[in-house]
This record gives C-alpha cells, sequence and structure tokens, in this order.
C-alpha cells in the first residue's frame, strides 16, 4: 500500500540542474484494461506531445539538442517499462530520471487523470491530493467468537492482524467468574458469551480506530453480530458506520475488498451527485460559483477558482492564445486578452484542467448519475474563490 513518506521521499529529493524529472500519471478504464500496455502508451505519447513541442519551440539550437537528449532518456526507460507492465490496477504513476538514475512506479488501485510533467522536481500533487481525497475505511469482521480488522484505502487492502491480538486474552482473564453459572443452559450460555465477546471488541475498537486512522467504518460478519456490535459501539464510532455486510468470519482478503469498494464507489457517486447539486444551486443564485464552459474559462482566466468539476462525457473544442495562453471555447479570430493569434485545441478540459490543478484549485472528475446532471448543465463548472 502508498504511504505518504514514500512521497514525502520524492518531494526532498534535491533538484538536479538541467535533469529534470518526467512524472508520469497514466490511467485505464475497466473496459481498456485488456489491452491496458497499449492503452498507457497512446497516453504517454499524447501527454508528451506538448513537452516535446514546446523544446522544438526553443530558439538556443544547443540547449534544445540538449534536452532533446534528456528527454528522449527519461521517455525510453518510461517506454521500456511500460511495454512490459502487467497490470493489476487502474492507474500507474512513474517518476523517472534516467541520467540520475532515478526510477519510481506504483501501481494505484484509483483512477488519476493522465498527464505528464517534465520539470526540475517530481511532480507529486495527484498522489498527495488522493492521500486528501480517498478515505481510509475500516472493516471489522467478527462473529461470536472472533474478529478480524482490516483496512481499505486506495483501492487496497491489508488485515490488520495485531489488532485483535489482545482480545483472546481479555476473554480468558473474564471467564473465571463464569463458574458460579455452571447451571445456566447450553444456549444461555454461548448467548452471554457472544454478548461478552463482542461488547470486548467494541471496546479495543475506539483505540484501534485511533492506531489505524480509518474514517469510516463497515462492519462485516454473520447478521446478529453486525446488529449487536452496532449497538454496543460508542456513539462517535456508531456515527462513522457506513454499511453492514453479512460475510463469513473466513472471508477472505479479495472478498472483503471488492464489497468494500462496492460500497465506497456507492457513498463516493453520493457525495458527487451532491457536490454536483450544490454547484448548480450555487451558480444559479450567482453565489461564487458559475457553470458552463465559457463562464468557467473566464473565470479561470481571472484566477478565481476554488474547485473545478467536470462530467466525464463532456468534450470540448477551443483555442488557445499562442501568446498568452488563455482558452476560449468558441472560434473567435483572436485573443481577448492581447489580441494574439489563436491555435485550435481539441481538447479543452484537458487544457482548462491543468491550469486549474497550476493555480492549486482542487479539480474533479464527476461520473454516473452525477456526470449525466452536470452534462445537462453545461458540462463543467466551478465553485470560486470569491
Ligand atoms: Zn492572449
Amino acid at each position: 500500500m502508498i504511504n505518504k513518506s514514500e512521497i514525502e521521499a520524492l518531494m526532498t529529493r534535491a533538484p538536479k540542474p538541467g535533469s529534470p524529472v518526467l512524472s508520469v500519471f497514466l490511467h485505464a478504464e475497466p473496459s481498456e484494461m485488456t489491452n491496458i500496455n497499449h492503452a498507457f502508451m497512446v497516453q504517454f505519447k499524447n501527454a508528451l506531445r506538448p513537452i516535446e513541442n514546446g523544446i522544438a519551440a526553443l530558439k538556443d539550437k544547443s540547449a534544445q539538442k540538449e534536452m532533446q537528449r534528456e528527454l528522449a532518456a527519461d521517455v525510453e526507460r518510461v517506454q521500456r517499462f511500460i511495454v512490459d507492465y502487467e497490470a493489476h490496477a487502474r492507474s500507474l504513476a512513474i517518476f523517472c530520471d534516467a541520467s540520475e538514475d532515478l526510477f519510481w512506479t506504483r501501481p494505484i488501485n484509483v483512477p488519476l487523470r493522465s498527464q505528464v510533467r517534465w520539470e526540475e522536481t517530481p511532480y507529486v500533487r495527484p498522489l498527495l491530493e488522493i492521500f486528501d481525497e480517498y478515505e481510509r475505511y475500516g472493516v471489522v469482521l467478527t462473529d461470536s467468537e472472533q474478529a478480524r480488522l482490516f483496512t481499505v484505502f486506495l483501492g487496497e487492502i491489508e488485515e490488520e492482524r495485531e489488532a485483535f491480538n489482545d482480545l483472546e486474552v481479555r476473554h480468558i482473564k473474564t471467564t473465571g467468574t463464569d463458574h458460579s453459572r455452571s447451571q445456566m443452559n447450553i444456549q444461555r450460555k454461548a448467548d452471554e458469551h457472544a454478548k461478552h465477546h463482542l461488547k470486548i471488541v467494541a471496546e479495543m475498537m475506539d483505540d484501534l480506530a485511533r492506531r489505524y486512522e480509518f474514517s469510516r467504518l463497515i462492519l462485516a460478519g454473520p447478521v446478529e453480530a453486525t446488529s449487536e456490535l452496532a449497538d454496543l459501539l460508542p456513539k462517535h464510532l456508531r456515527e462513522r458506520v457506513v454499511a453492514s455486510i453479512a460475510l463469513p468470519i473466513e472471508a477472505s482478503e479479495s472478498e472483503v475488498l471488492a464489497e468494500t469498494l462496492r460500497i465506497e464507489e456507492r457513498i463516493e457517486r453520493e457525495r458527487e451527485l451532491n457536490a454536483v447539486e450544490e454547484l448548480i444551486t450555487a451558480a444559479r443564485k450567482g453565489a461564487q460559483a458559475v457553470l458552463g464552459i465559457e463562464p468557467t474559462l473566464l473565470a479561470l482566466q481571472e484566477g478565481r477558482i476554488l474547485r473545478l468539476l467536470y462530467a466525464d462525457q463532456a468534450r470540448f473544442r477551443g483555442a488557445r492564445c499562442t501568446n498568452c495562453g488563455a482558452l476560449f471555447a468558441d472560434g473567435r479570430a483572436a485573443c481577448d486578452y492581447c489580441g494574439s493569434s489563436l491555435q485550435p485545441t481539441d481538447d479543452l478540459i484537458e487544457e482548462a484542467v491543468t491550469r486549474a490543478a497550476d493555480q492549486d484549485a482542487q479539480v474533479e472528475l464527476v461520473r454516473g448519475a452525477a456526470g449525466e446532471r452536470l452534462q445537462a448543465e453545461g458540462g463543467i463548472g466551478a465553485f470560486l474563490r470569491y
């Protein structure tokens, strides 16, 4: 599982003058997963083109040659990796500086926007964003006797085998008081025992939530156990419970993961739909929000975007100013701001998203029902800083 200290190590790497780092983020939809190497290669080459064009436009020919050689070495290394890559995740992050022997790569099981940068330092921002954006889930799987804890983050699962280590100890300690109840019928005793077990589990959850830092909780196991546990949890933890699911205590990691991702997906879709509704309402009231491509591009030009939302089906052609870089949706003859000539672009969203990210705006792709809802309102919009 990717952790923040790896990213921090990349961030603190000192820039090597004249030797930029190629930062690559690629993403495949599940429908493309059968031919992922091809999908990744096409994306990589497309995203690389603006960088190559930028170098080709340099006036200083000797600097240009030097940069082309540096870039070619990084590109070659990345391509070699992509060709042989065996996909087991939907996204891939790569940081490469061939001349400095830097090659860092990680499959990431959440959608990342495809992009390539070639800069002095590794462009880690997309990775930092997913740490902020994605919630860590705790899954407690329990029956009347045992308990297991899993954490799920960024599409990956880990069983925390240490979590319930002292569960057994606490059971043994307390069974001593049971001797006097030897007359109790077996069923009743079993029920008592189960309740006692779940009570300890519930008590331990407080510590575990802190230790494993999960913000949402899923209760899993036989229905009797999960509903009993839900009642026993302290209130602040009960509020974090997002679902109860029926699973056998011996369920495999992949079963627990599949169920968790299904729930996470549903919650994420609901959150997106709420965000889109909120955006539409705010934009209609004129309350620091805009909807539609033209108003969004204007806000972008003014550096006012706080959070940009766009629908996965939104597509716009447009133009970019060759001088100041301003973006326009329709066919103008010249730039509104500086009067220079415009160059057509097929993927205006991609350009707008990159620019918004450069302005430290949050950028969010919305899918499903939320995507359709936003598409009907112009496909793109933004909450504004002021
Ligand atoms: Zn211009």
